[in-house]
């Protein structure tokens, strides 16, 4: 398949998003942690760079790339802390791919542009309290009155809701019956009356990246909102736009595992035990070389997922196979890098620390790992099933 963006204008935007990542990001990851956000400069260069739509079609100003290129940006995104690539992360994945593949011409027109320039930061908001990992449970209801919908309703943890413009919002309109799951889903501008967001959450990891609880009371909206004109839209919507997310999560987790390997060769190399190199000790040799073997798996698997999901051949299973494998990797590998540096790995000042924390979380979104085995399960059966036929 031709890629939508030119191989040598790819192989430009990511040996520049590299540089930027190893030269301008990397030295500030302390105090981005610290300060438990980005600072302005670097969010003005990421707009700069148009990252903030790197996956939003280029028709609506973005750059266009297909998700075997997307991923391979994930990668290099994946090499620094992961609260930089969360602050565009919305607006490419999970929200804005809701909007590029249900939305009406016309609610593109209206948000599309502005969430690629970075104008806008976008939210994706499906989870709720008890409807996480079983998001048909969600309970936000929209009910239609005349030309509006009026939606009520909690959802929480959602990524960028402090900064959000626009929240992509899943609510149910039905019990769900025969015709689906009865869950739409709507554009929500921020400053609608009776919508709130509460402070951000304290969390493990991924400091400079802020989820927050959002209540809509009687938050009404027009007809116009709802994503697809079609109240059955928003199920697939969430489903296709989480399975598309991750295989980009795959790549971060590629990069983050890539780097805790970096940090641990260097730290090998030179950190001493009796005067020897502790790269020399054959255990610390094992470590290195599992690690390595899961970064090559990992892309691997990252990248045939993505050419799989680009050509349509498959963009369930591979997804969710991919999913697992690399984040699940990269807790490995993260572990075993807080190991080979001993108790510096330990320290805040070590990179490998933050890693270790960062990706804790890799494994928890977008579909926990016992949910991604479901679906590779389910669907592997269902598919023998159908080409066997029923049990006799
Ligand atoms: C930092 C962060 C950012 C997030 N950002 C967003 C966002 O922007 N938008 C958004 O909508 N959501 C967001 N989420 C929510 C996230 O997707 C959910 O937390 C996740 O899907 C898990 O759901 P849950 O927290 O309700 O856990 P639960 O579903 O309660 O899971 C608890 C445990 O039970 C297991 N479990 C659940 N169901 C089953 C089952 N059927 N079979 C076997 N095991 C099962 C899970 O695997 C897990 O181990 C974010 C979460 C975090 C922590």
């Amino acid at each position: 398949m031709t890629p939508a963006v030119d191989p040598e204008d790819f192989a430009q935007i990511r040996d520049q998003v590299r540089q930027w990542v190893r030269d301008r990001v990397v030295p500030r990851e302390r105090e981005i942690a610290d300060a438990d956000a980005i600072p302005d400069d670097l969010r003005r260069q990421a707009k700069d760079m148009g990252l903030f739509g790197f996956a939003i079609p280029q028709e609506w100003g973005g750059l266009g790339l297909d998700l075997t290129q997307d991923v391979e940006l994930a990668m290099e995104l994946g090499y620094t802390s992961l609260a930089v690539r969360s602050m565009f992360g919305t607006n490419n994945g999970i929200a804005g791919q809701v909007l590029v593949g249900f939305g009406t011409d016309e609610q593109k027109a209206q948000w599309l542009e502005r969430i690629a320039a970075g104008e806008i930061v976008a939210s994706f908001a499906l989870t709720e309290p008890g409807a996480g990992s079983n998001p048909a449970g969600l309970r936000t209801r929209a009910v239609r009155d005349g030309d509006e919908w009026v939606i009520d309703g909690e959802k929480c943890f959602i990524t960028n809701a402090q900064s959000a413009d626009l929240f992509v919002t899943f609510a149910r309109t039905r019990p769900a019956d025969d015709r689906g799951q009865g869950i739409a889903v709507f554009l929500i501008p921020a400053d609608s009356p009776g919508l709130a967001v509460a402070p951000h959450d304290e969390k493990m990891g991924q400091q400079g990246a802020w989820t927050s609880n959002v209540a809509f009371t009687g938050v009404r909206v027009p007809a116009s909102a709802l994503v697809g004109g079609d109240e059955d839209t928003g199920y697939r919507a969430a489903m296709t736009s989480l399975a598309r997310g991750r295989v980009h999560i795959a790549g971060l987790a590629v990069g983050a595992a890539q780097r805790a390997l970096d940090e641990s060769l260097r730290h090998a190399a030179v950190a001493t035990q009796g005067g020897v190199p502790i790269g020399d000790f054959q255990l610390v040799q094992a470590h290195l070389a599992d690690m390595q073997t899961g970064v090559m798996a990992g892309r691997a698997l990252a990248r045939d997922a993505a050419a799989k999901w680009v050509s349509g051949e498959d963009r369930r299973i591979a997804p969710s196979a991919a999913k697992l494998y690399c984040t699940e990797m990269v807790g490995d590998v993260a572990d075993r890098a807080v190991q080979i540096h001993g108790g510096a790995g330990y320290m805040r000042e070590t990179p490998v620390e933050r890693i270790y924390r960062d990706v804790r979380l890799l494994r928890l979104y977008e579909g926990t790992s016992e949910i991604q085995r479901l679906i590779i399960g389910g669907g592997l059966v269902r598919q023998a099933t159908k080409e066997l036929g029923p049990p006799r």
